[in-house]
């Protein structure tokens, strides 16, 4: 029998099958380091477990856009942090970043409408946009992977619906300049696209120069914002994330949804309020020294080069003088080293590979030594 001919081109996600190839690997006894995850290491905080404990006895649908003092908490939240008047009419509250996106991907394309993404990228928005009928046109991004917006002006055609920015970014852990987003905003002055903000990483930042994209674009009324729970409180597993847009849009996602999931998890959605309410972790000083740990490490490699992460927890590492097939680097560094890395093809990145260093110092100084060693005599 023949399956749906449209999924057939799609491809898996590359990190969470990494992923689940190297819990596979532990599990079978061998000496593995995981630095593929895009996952935050640490347990579940103390104070959502507590006030979840509470909750176990709730066991009812929730209103499909939300739970409503969530959307209202989350309402005030993004108008604290953006300066954007926000209500909770705005905001749907979804199970994680990803099904958000996806969503908005289905409320807004047409067949054959097609999304700006610059690349490198994380592994999801080519696929989802295929998914749901759009073009995906590839804009790559400065050396430095900051935007370029004359790339973004090339691109421009008359079906372009949307613009994707990520920032902090996956995979390459750069920030976007606030200079870059004001050219932007002016290039995008005479154009009717959405901007999709996708700030999931936005909590996770070291560079004072940080400034949400969104802040630069408003007012636009035609801005997008994606968020969530999985890395500013190490919620992944949980599935909370949300969608901040303007009320046409939250209402289509909210039908959308009431057709396909429902509502998100209501214990999640208790675990997402709690987390409104004791918004501080912290993840970021330990991140912080992690990042300083690999980073001088890293330093000492031959024939290794990257950019220090600004944000996310991710280096982005250039290979390209050892190997130009960052498939085959992976493949062979972990057949003699245990290390598991993403190489750079699952980002349209050949010769990069991505190292999460969300993992503890003491993985993280054996991983950089065998690389260290592997590199040396590759
Ligand atoms: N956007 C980016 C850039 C991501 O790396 C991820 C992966 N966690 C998501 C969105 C989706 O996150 P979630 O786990 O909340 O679905
Ligand atoms: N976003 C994470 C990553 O880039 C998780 C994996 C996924 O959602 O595909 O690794």
């Amino acid at each position: 029998m023949k399956l749906n001919s449209k999924i057939s081109k799609i491809k898996e996600s590359q990190t969470l099958k990494l992923n689940a190839k190297a819990i596979g690997l532990k599990k079978q006894g061998l000496d593995i380091i995981n630095l593929t995850a895009g996952e935050l290491d640490f347990d579940t905080p103390k104070v959502i477990q507590n006030e979840v404990r509470k909750k176990l006895a709730e066991n009812k649908y929730t209103p499909v856009p939300g739970l409503t003092e969530l959307r209202k908490n989350i309402a005030s939240s993004v108008q604290k942090n953006y300066q954007i008047k926000t209500s909770k009419k705005n905001i749907v509250v979804t199970a994680g970043g990803k099904q958000a996106l996806y969503e908005v991907f289905q409320t807004i394309l047409n067949p054959g409408d097609e999304v700006l993404i610059p690349i490198p990228a994380w592994v999801s928005y080519e696929q989802q946009v295929l998914l749901t009928g759009g073009k995906p046109v590839f804009v790559p991004l400065t050396k430095t992977f900051d935007l370029d917006v004359s790339e973004i002006k090339k691109h421009f055609t008359k079906k372009t619906k949307a613009l994707i920015l990520n920032s902090p970014h996956n995979p390459t852990g750069a920030i976007f300049t606030k200079k870059n987003l004001e050219v932007l905003k002016k290039l995008l002055k005479n154009k009717s696209i959405f901007v999709i903000c996708d700030d999931i990483y936005e909590k996770l930042v070291f560079s004072k120069k940080y400034i949400l994209p969104s802040k630069i674009l408003k007012p636009c009324k035609n801005l997008i914002i994606i968020n969530g729970f999985s890395k500013s409180h190490a919620l992944t597993g949980w599935r909370i994330g949300y969608v901040a847009a303007n009320p046409d849009i939250v209402e289509t996602i909210a039908k959308i949804q009431s057709q396909t999931s429902g509502n998100a998890s209501v214990i999640s959605q208790y675990a997402a309020l709690a987390a409104l309410k004791f918004p501080k972790t912290d993840y970021l000083q330990i991140l912080q020294k992690r990042r300083r740990l690999v980073g001088r490490l890293l330093n000492d490699l031959p024939k290794i080069s990257f950019n220090f992460p600004e944000g996310s927890f991710y280096f982005f590492l250039n290979i390209k003088k050892i190997d130009q097939n960052s498939k085959q680097f992976c493949q062979r560094l972990l057949k003699s080293t245990g290390i598991l890395l993403v190489p750079g093809e699952a980002f349209r990145a050949r010769g990069f590979v991505r190292l999460s260093f969300a993992a503890s110092e003491k993985n993280l100084k054996t991983a950089v030594n065998r690389l260290r060693n592997f590199v040396e005599n590759y």
